[in-house]
Protein backbone atom coordinates (compact mmCIF):
# COMPACT_ATOMS: atom_id res chain seq x y z
CA UNK A 1 0.00 0.00 0.00
CA UNK A 2 0.87 3.35 -0.51
CA UNK A 3 1.38 5.63 2.78
CA UNK A 4 0.36 8.81 1.76
CA UNK A 5 0.34 11.92 3.60
CA UNK A 6 -1.88 15.47 2.85
CA UNK A 7 -0.48 18.96 3.89
CA UNK A 8 -3.47 21.33 2.87
CA UNK A 9 -5.58 18.34 3.09
CA UNK A 10 -9.01 20.69 3.75
CA UNK A 11 -8.23 23.10 0.98
CA UNK A 12 -9.31 23.14 -2.78
CA UNK A 13 -5.94 21.19 -3.90
CA UNK A 14 -6.41 19.02 -0.49
CA UNK A 15 -10.06 18.15 -1.04
CA UNK A 16 -9.32 17.30 -4.68
CA UNK A 17 -6.41 15.12 -3.62
CA UNK A 18 -8.81 13.27 -0.78
CA UNK A 19 -11.66 12.97 -3.78
CA UNK A 20 -9.17 10.49 -5.67
CA UNK A 21 -7.56 8.56 -2.80
CA UNK A 22 -11.04 8.05 -1.61
CA UNK A 23 -12.15 6.24 -4.75
CA UNK A 24 -9.60 3.36 -4.27
CA UNK A 25 -9.74 2.96 -0.71
CA UNK A 26 -7.63 -0.26 -0.35
CA UNK A 27 -4.43 1.17 -2.18
CA UNK A 28 -3.68 3.72 0.00
CA UNK A 29 -2.21 3.77 4.04
CA UNK A 30 -2.96 7.48 5.03
CA UNK A 31 -0.21 8.68 7.12
CA UNK A 32 -1.19 12.58 8.00
CA UNK A 33 -3.98 14.92 7.34
CA UNK A 34 -3.37 18.68 8.26
CA UNK A 35 -5.51 21.60 7.95
CA UNK A 36 -5.75 24.92 9.56
CA UNK A 37 -9.63 26.96 10.59
CA UNK A 38 -11.60 23.61 9.58
CA UNK A 39 -11.52 21.42 11.99
CA UNK A 40 -14.56 20.08 10.95
CA UNK A 41 -13.45 19.13 7.42
CA UNK A 42 -10.23 17.78 8.38
CA UNK A 43 -11.55 15.52 11.13
CA UNK A 44 -14.27 14.29 9.11
CA UNK A 45 -11.60 13.09 6.42
CA UNK A 46 -9.33 11.49 8.72
CA UNK A 47 -12.18 9.42 10.79
CA UNK A 48 -13.04 8.32 6.48
CA UNK A 49 -9.69 7.52 5.64
CA UNK A 50 -8.31 6.09 8.94
CA UNK A 51 -5.36 8.32 9.05
CA UNK A 52 -3.09 7.98 11.58
CA UNK A 53 -2.70 11.83 13.06
CA UNK A 54 -4.58 14.94 12.14
CA UNK A 55 -2.79 18.18 12.60
CA UNK A 56 -4.13 21.34 12.72
CA UNK A 57 -1.70 24.62 12.11
CA UNK A 58 -3.50 26.55 15.00
CA UNK A 59 -2.01 25.73 18.71
CA UNK A 60 -5.81 27.44 19.98
CA UNK A 61 -7.63 24.56 18.13
CA UNK A 62 -6.40 21.55 19.49
CA UNK A 63 -9.17 21.27 22.04
CA UNK A 64 -11.80 21.50 19.23
CA UNK A 65 -9.75 19.00 16.90
CA UNK A 66 -9.71 16.05 19.70
CA UNK A 67 -13.39 16.78 20.62
CA UNK A 68 -13.86 15.79 17.02
CA UNK A 69 -11.51 12.91 16.75
CA UNK A 70 -12.37 11.38 20.32
CA UNK A 71 -12.15 7.36 20.28
CA UNK A 72 -11.72 7.37 16.69
CA UNK A 73 -7.89 5.98 16.42
CA UNK A 74 -7.14 9.00 14.63
CA UNK A 75 -4.33 10.91 16.92
CA UNK A 76 -4.73 14.86 16.93
CA UNK A 77 -1.42 17.53 17.39
CA UNK A 78 -1.76 21.34 16.90
CA UNK A 79 1.16 23.95 15.63
CA UNK A 80 4.01 24.60 13.61
CA UNK A 81 6.07 21.70 15.32
CA UNK A 82 3.39 19.11 15.32
CA UNK A 83 3.08 19.93 11.69
CA UNK A 84 6.72 19.45 10.87
CA UNK A 85 6.66 16.60 13.19
CA UNK A 86 3.89 14.88 10.72
CA UNK A 87 5.84 15.75 7.64
CA UNK A 88 8.86 13.62 9.34
CA UNK A 89 6.62 10.70 9.66
CA UNK A 90 7.68 7.89 7.13
CA UNK A 91 5.69 8.03 4.06
CA UNK A 92 5.98 7.80 0.35
CA UNK A 93 4.06 10.23 -1.27
CA UNK A 94 3.07 13.61 -0.05
CA UNK A 95 0.65 16.05 -1.27
CA UNK A 96 2.17 19.66 -0.84
CA UNK A 97 -0.80 21.88 -0.79
CA UNK A 98 -0.61 24.27 2.57
CA UNK A 99 -1.61 27.67 1.09
CA UNK A 100 1.82 30.36 1.18
CA UNK A 101 5.36 30.68 2.40
CA UNK A 102 3.83 28.10 5.60
CA UNK A 103 4.34 25.13 3.20
CA UNK A 104 7.86 25.47 2.76
CA UNK A 105 9.04 23.63 5.60
CA UNK A 106 6.99 20.46 5.40
CA UNK A 107 7.76 19.89 2.39
CA UNK A 108 11.24 19.69 3.16
CA UNK A 109 10.86 17.50 5.96
CA UNK A 110 9.09 15.57 3.83
CA UNK A 111 11.59 15.37 0.87
CA UNK A 112 14.42 14.49 3.92
CA UNK A 113 12.39 11.77 5.23
CA UNK A 114 12.67 10.65 1.21
CA UNK A 115 9.12 10.56 0.04
CA UNK A 116 8.32 11.96 -3.49
CA UNK A 117 7.24 15.41 -2.81
CA UNK A 118 3.81 16.45 -4.94
CA UNK A 119 4.44 20.02 -5.28
CA UNK A 120 0.70 22.60 -5.10
CA UNK A 121 2.42 24.90 -3.37
CA UNK A 122 4.30 26.89 -5.32
CA UNK A 123 5.76 29.26 -2.88
CA UNK A 124 7.85 26.46 -2.26
CA UNK A 125 9.92 26.81 -5.22
CA UNK A 126 9.45 30.64 -4.92
CA UNK A 127 11.30 31.18 -2.08
CA UNK A 128 13.13 28.56 -2.21
CA UNK A 129 13.85 26.65 -5.30
CA UNK A 130 17.42 25.68 -5.28
CA UNK A 131 16.81 24.09 -1.31
CA UNK A 132 14.04 22.53 -2.02
CA UNK A 133 15.32 20.92 -5.82
CA UNK A 134 18.85 20.18 -3.73
CA UNK A 135 17.01 18.67 -0.71
CA UNK A 136 15.17 15.95 -3.10
CA UNK A 137 18.72 15.48 -4.77
CA UNK A 138 20.46 14.46 -1.54
CA UNK A 139 17.79 12.36 -0.48
CA UNK A 140 16.34 10.94 -3.42
CA UNK A 141 13.09 11.79 -3.51
CA UNK A 142 11.02 13.60 -6.54
CA UNK A 143 9.51 16.57 -6.97
CA UNK A 144 6.22 16.46 -8.85
CA UNK A 145 4.77 19.39 -10.29
CA UNK A 146 0.96 19.62 -9.15
CA UNK A 147 0.48 23.05 -10.58
CA UNK A 148 -1.45 22.68 -13.68
CA UNK A 149 0.94 24.58 -15.90
CA UNK A 150 4.15 22.52 -14.16
CA UNK A 151 2.11 19.24 -14.67
CA UNK A 152 1.91 20.21 -18.28
CA UNK A 153 5.59 21.07 -19.13
CA UNK A 154 6.30 17.99 -16.83
CA UNK A 155 4.18 15.78 -18.98
CA UNK A 156 5.43 17.08 -22.39
CA UNK A 157 9.11 16.57 -21.60
CA UNK A 158 8.77 13.27 -21.37
CA UNK A 159 11.58 11.41 -22.81
CA UNK A 160 12.67 14.96 -24.05
CA UNK A 161 16.59 16.36 -23.45
CA UNK A 162 15.90 19.47 -21.43
CA UNK A 163 19.00 21.21 -23.63
CA UNK A 164 16.37 21.03 -26.93
CA UNK A 165 13.97 22.99 -24.95
CA UNK A 166 13.58 26.63 -26.85
CA UNK A 167 10.73 28.08 -24.83
CA UNK A 168 8.83 27.34 -22.51
CA UNK A 169 4.79 29.19 -22.56
CA UNK A 170 2.55 28.99 -19.88
CA UNK A 171 -1.10 30.11 -20.28
CA UNK A 172 -3.26 32.51 -18.35
CA UNK A 173 -6.80 32.37 -18.13
CA UNK A 174 -6.40 36.11 -17.22
CA UNK A 175 -8.87 35.47 -14.46
CA UNK A 176 -12.01 38.17 -13.29
CA UNK A 177 -11.01 40.95 -15.04
CA UNK A 178 -9.55 39.63 -18.04
CA UNK A 179 -12.46 41.79 -20.05
CA UNK A 180 -12.69 44.94 -18.10
CA UNK A 181 -11.34 48.27 -19.24
CA UNK A 182 -8.16 49.42 -17.24
CA UNK A 183 -9.79 52.82 -15.48
CA UNK A 184 -12.32 50.14 -13.74
CA UNK A 185 -9.08 47.72 -12.39
CA UNK A 186 -8.17 50.54 -9.47
CA UNK A 187 -11.85 49.90 -7.91
CA UNK A 188 -12.16 46.17 -7.76
CA UNK A 189 -13.38 44.80 -4.71
CA UNK A 190 -12.11 41.33 -3.65
CA UNK A 191 -15.22 39.64 -3.96
CA UNK A 192 -15.09 40.39 -7.80
CA UNK A 193 -11.43 39.23 -8.01
CA UNK A 194 -12.86 36.17 -6.54
CA UNK A 195 -14.66 34.49 -9.26
CA UNK A 196 -12.70 32.95 -11.80
CA UNK A 197 -14.02 32.36 -14.96
CA UNK A 198 -12.62 28.79 -15.65
CA UNK A 199 -10.79 27.54 -12.34
CA UNK A 200 -12.91 26.57 -8.51
CA UNK A 201 -9.72 27.10 -6.76
CA UNK A 202 -8.85 28.48 -3.08
CA UNK A 203 -9.38 32.42 -2.61
CA UNK A 204 -6.14 33.39 -2.70
CA UNK A 205 -5.07 32.01 -5.39
CA UNK A 206 -8.06 33.09 -7.43
CA UNK A 207 -7.25 36.96 -6.71
CA UNK A 208 -3.34 35.85 -7.54
CA UNK A 209 -5.48 34.79 -11.03
CA UNK A 210 -7.14 38.24 -11.38
CA UNK A 211 -4.11 40.32 -10.84
CA UNK A 212 -1.58 37.64 -12.41
CA UNK A 213 0.51 37.58 -9.51
CA UNK A 214 -0.44 33.75 -9.84
CA UNK A 215 1.03 33.59 -13.24
CA UNK A 216 4.27 35.94 -11.76
CA UNK A 217 4.53 32.94 -9.40
CA UNK A 218 4.54 30.30 -11.49
CA UNK A 219 6.77 31.96 -14.15
CA UNK A 220 9.50 31.90 -11.44
CA UNK A 221 8.45 28.31 -10.50
CA UNK A 222 9.48 27.22 -13.89
CA UNK A 223 12.34 28.52 -13.77
CA UNK A 224 13.40 27.00 -10.48
CA UNK A 225 11.30 23.33 -11.60
CA UNK A 226 13.38 23.42 -14.70
CA UNK A 227 16.34 25.10 -14.59
CA UNK A 228 15.19 27.22 -17.71
CA UNK A 229 16.86 30.72 -18.53
CA UNK A 230 14.07 33.15 -17.91
CA UNK A 231 14.14 34.67 -21.13
CA UNK A 232 13.09 31.65 -22.34
CA UNK A 233 9.78 31.46 -20.09
CA UNK A 234 6.48 33.41 -21.50
CA UNK A 235 2.81 33.83 -20.61
CA UNK A 236 0.23 34.37 -23.61
CA UNK A 237 -3.52 34.92 -22.10
CA UNK A 238 -5.42 31.73 -23.52
CA UNK A 239 -9.00 32.72 -21.95
CA UNK A 240 -10.44 28.88 -22.54
CA UNK A 241 -7.88 27.54 -19.92
CA UNK A 242 -7.73 24.19 -21.91
CA UNK A 243 -4.28 24.34 -23.06
CA UNK A 244 -2.21 24.46 -19.88
CA UNK A 245 1.28 25.41 -21.24
CA UNK A 246 3.45 24.51 -24.35
CA UNK A 247 6.89 23.40 -24.73
CA UNK A 248 8.92 24.63 -27.78
CA UNK A 249 12.04 22.70 -28.83
CA UNK A 250 14.97 23.54 -31.28
CA UNK A 251 13.63 22.18 -34.44
CA UNK A 252 10.63 24.58 -34.40
CA UNK A 253 8.24 21.76 -33.27
CA UNK A 254 5.66 22.32 -29.76
CA UNK A 255 4.10 20.50 -27.93
CA UNK A 256 0.98 21.38 -26.29
CA UNK A 257 -0.51 20.26 -23.19
CA UNK A 258 -4.58 19.98 -23.77
CA UNK A 259 -6.94 18.81 -20.50
CA UNK A 260 -9.91 20.03 -18.96
CA UNK A 261 -10.09 22.52 -16.31
CA UNK A 262 -9.73 20.00 -13.25
CA UNK A 263 -7.19 19.81 -10.64
CA UNK A 264 -7.54 16.18 -10.38
CA UNK A 265 -6.10 15.52 -13.68
CA UNK A 266 -2.43 17.50 -12.57
CA UNK A 267 -2.90 15.82 -9.00
CA UNK A 268 -3.71 12.46 -10.34
CA UNK A 269 -1.04 12.20 -12.74
CA UNK A 270 1.45 13.05 -9.70
CA UNK A 271 0.16 10.32 -8.03
CA UNK A 272 0.29 7.73 -10.15
CA UNK A 273 3.69 9.03 -11.80
CA UNK A 274 5.21 7.70 -13.70
CA UNK A 275 1.97 5.53 -14.65
CA UNK A 276 -0.88 6.84 -16.27
CA UNK A 277 -4.16 5.29 -14.35
CA UNK A 278 -7.70 6.52 -15.34
CA UNK A 279 -9.07 9.24 -13.97
CA UNK A 280 -12.27 10.58 -12.96
CA UNK A 281 -12.32 13.98 -15.20
CA UNK A 282 -14.23 15.35 -18.54
CA UNK A 283 -12.74 13.97 -21.84
CA UNK A 284 -12.61 16.77 -23.90
CA UNK A 285 -15.21 17.28 -27.27
CA UNK A 286 -12.97 19.34 -29.06
CA UNK A 287 -15.83 19.97 -31.85
CA UNK A 288 -17.87 21.20 -29.69
CA UNK A 289 -14.52 23.28 -28.13
CA UNK A 290 -14.50 24.75 -31.83
CA UNK A 291 -11.21 27.34 -31.31
CA UNK A 292 -8.58 27.95 -28.77
CA UNK A 293 -7.52 31.74 -29.10
CA UNK A 294 -4.50 33.34 -27.86
CA UNK A 295 -3.87 36.65 -26.60
CA UNK A 296 -0.60 39.48 -25.46
CA UNK A 297 -0.51 40.21 -22.10
CA UNK A 298 -0.90 43.26 -21.01
CA UNK A 299 1.98 44.45 -18.59
CA UNK A 300 0.07 47.67 -18.07
CA UNK A 301 -2.95 45.31 -16.84
CA UNK A 302 -0.66 43.25 -15.23
CA UNK A 303 2.60 44.30 -13.74
CA UNK A 304 3.06 41.39 -11.42
CA UNK A 305 4.45 39.56 -14.92
CA UNK A 306 7.05 42.35 -15.66
CA UNK A 307 8.22 42.24 -11.71
CA UNK A 308 8.39 38.20 -11.84
CA UNK A 309 11.04 38.95 -14.65
CA UNK A 310 13.31 41.24 -12.36
CA UNK A 311 12.70 38.82 -9.87
CA UNK A 312 13.99 35.58 -11.78
CA UNK A 313 17.31 38.07 -13.09
CA UNK A 314 17.77 38.88 -9.10
CA UNK A 315 17.74 35.33 -8.28
CA UNK A 316 19.27 34.41 -4.58
CA UNK A 317 16.74 35.70 -2.21
CA UNK A 318 14.38 37.87 -4.31
CA UNK A 319 11.62 35.55 -4.81
CA UNK A 320 11.27 34.86 -0.84
CA UNK A 321 10.92 38.56 -0.80
CA UNK A 322 8.74 39.16 -3.53
CA UNK A 323 6.34 36.32 -2.11
CA UNK A 324 5.99 37.81 1.12
CA UNK A 325 5.39 41.11 -0.14
CA UNK A 326 2.55 39.33 -2.18
CA UNK A 327 1.30 38.06 0.67
CA UNK A 328 0.98 41.16 2.68
CA UNK A 329 -0.40 42.60 -0.34
CA UNK A 330 -3.44 40.18 -0.51
CA UNK A 331 -3.97 40.51 3.26
CA UNK A 332 -4.47 44.10 2.92
CA UNK A 333 -6.21 44.03 -0.12
CA UNK A 334 -8.78 41.33 1.33
CA UNK A 335 -9.06 43.53 4.21
CA UNK A 336 -10.04 46.71 2.04
CA UNK A 337 -6.87 48.61 3.08
CA UNK A 338 -5.22 49.17 -0.39
CA UNK A 339 -6.85 49.00 -3.57
CA UNK A 340 -6.55 46.36 -7.02
CA UNK A 341 -3.64 47.85 -8.50
CA UNK A 342 -1.65 49.36 -5.65
CA UNK A 343 -0.60 45.72 -4.88
CA UNK A 344 1.61 45.34 -7.55
CA UNK A 345 2.70 48.80 -6.36
CA UNK A 346 4.08 47.40 -2.80
CA UNK A 347 5.81 44.33 -3.95
CA UNK A 348 7.49 46.55 -6.40
CA UNK A 349 8.45 49.39 -3.57
CA UNK A 350 9.13 46.19 -1.16
CA UNK A 351 11.49 44.94 -3.88
CA UNK A 352 13.38 48.14 -4.34
CA UNK A 353 13.60 48.75 0.00
CA UNK A 354 14.96 45.45 0.29
CA UNK A 355 17.22 45.37 -2.64
CA UNK A 356 18.97 49.22 -1.70
CA UNK A 357 20.43 47.48 1.74
CA UNK A 358 23.32 45.32 0.47
CA UNK A 359 23.22 41.53 1.70
CA UNK A 360 19.48 40.64 1.68
CA UNK A 361 19.06 39.51 -1.47
CA UNK A 362 22.16 38.05 -2.05
CA UNK A 363 22.63 36.01 0.77
CA UNK A 364 22.96 31.85 0.55
CA UNK A 365 19.34 30.61 -0.17
CA UNK A 366 19.27 28.50 3.39
CA UNK A 367 15.91 27.62 5.19
CA UNK A 368 17.14 30.57 8.05
CA UNK A 369 17.90 32.96 5.18
CA UNK A 370 14.62 32.26 3.23
CA UNK A 371 12.69 33.01 6.93
CA UNK A 372 14.81 35.91 6.91
CA UNK A 373 13.98 37.26 4.29
CA UNK A 374 10.38 36.18 4.11
CA UNK A 375 9.82 38.29 7.86
CA UNK A 376 11.64 41.62 6.21
CA UNK A 377 9.45 41.38 2.83
CA UNK A 378 6.69 40.91 4.96
CA UNK A 379 7.54 44.18 7.30
CA UNK A 380 8.78 46.20 4.49
CA UNK A 381 5.45 45.58 2.64
CA UNK A 382 3.67 46.33 5.69
CA UNK A 383 5.39 49.76 6.44
CA UNK A 384 5.00 50.77 2.39
CA UNK A 385 1.47 50.32 3.12
CA UNK A 386 1.07 51.52 6.56
CA UNK A 387 2.72 55.36 4.26
CA UNK A 388 0.09 55.19 1.67
P1 LIG B 1 -6.91 26.81 -0.05
O1 LIG B 1 -6.92 28.18 0.53
O2 LIG B 1 -8.15 26.25 -0.61
O3 LIG B 1 -6.35 25.78 1.06
C1 LIG B 1 -5.22 26.04 1.80
C2 LIG B 1 -4.92 24.93 2.79
O4 LIG B 1 -3.85 25.34 3.65
C3 LIG B 1 -6.08 24.62 3.72
O5 LIG B 1 -5.99 23.26 4.11
C4 LIG B 1 -5.81 25.53 4.92
O6 LIG B 1 -6.45 25.09 6.10
C5 LIG B 1 -4.30 25.40 5.02
N1 LIG B 1 -3.63 26.54 5.62
C6 LIG B 1 -3.92 27.85 5.47
N2 LIG B 1 -3.03 28.61 6.13
C7 LIG B 1 -2.15 27.74 6.71
C8 LIG B 1 -0.98 27.91 7.54
N3 LIG B 1 -0.55 29.13 7.89
N4 LIG B 1 -0.32 26.82 7.95
C9 LIG B 1 -0.74 25.58 7.60
N5 LIG B 1 -1.84 25.35 6.83
C10 LIG B 1 -2.53 26.43 6.39
O7 LIG B 1 -5.72 26.82 -1.12
P2 LIG B 1 -5.61 25.99 -2.48
O8 LIG B 1 -5.93 24.55 -2.26
O9 LIG B 1 -6.30 26.74 -3.56
O10 LIG B 1 -4.05 26.15 -2.79
C11 LIG B 1 -3.06 25.44 -2.06
C12 LIG B 1 -1.72 25.64 -2.75
O11 LIG B 1 -1.79 25.07 -4.05
C13 LIG B 1 -1.35 27.11 -2.97
O12 LIG B 1 0.03 27.25 -2.87
C14 LIG B 1 -1.81 27.39 -4.39
O13 LIG B 1 -1.07 28.43 -5.00
C15 LIG B 1 -1.51 26.05 -5.04
N6 LIG B 1 -2.32 25.75 -6.23
C16 LIG B 1 -3.66 25.68 -6.13
C17 LIG B 1 -4.45 25.41 -7.24
C18 LIG B 1 -5.94 25.26 -7.14
O14 LIG B 1 -6.58 24.84 -8.09
N7 LIG B 1 -6.57 25.55 -6.01
C19 LIG B 1 -3.83 25.24 -8.57
C20 LIG B 1 -2.41 25.27 -8.55
C21 LIG B 1 -1.68 25.53 -7.41
P3 LIG B 1 -7.99 25.51 6.49
O15 LIG B 1 -8.75 25.59 5.21
O16 LIG B 1 -8.40 24.37 7.38
O17 LIG B 1 -7.92 26.81 7.21
MG1 LIG C 1 -1.38 27.10 -12.18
Amino acid sequence: MKRVSIFGATGSIGQNTIDLIARDPGAYDVVALTGSGNIAQLAADAIRLRAQVAVTAQDSLLKDLRDALASSGVAAAAGETALNEAASLPTDWVMSAIVGAAGLEPGLRALQQGADLALANKESLVCAGPLVMATARAHGAAVLPVDSEHSAVFQALVGERIETVERVILTASGGAFRDWPLERLRGATPAQAATHPNWDMGQRITIDSASMFNKALELIETKEFFQIDPFRIEAVVHPESLVHALVGFCDGGMMAHIGPSDMRHAIGYALHYPDRRNLPVERLDLVRIGALTFRAPDEERWPALRLARDVMQAGGLAGAVFNAAKERALDHFIDGRIGFMQMAEVVEATLNRVSASQGHIDAEISLDNVRHADHLGRMTADEIIRQT
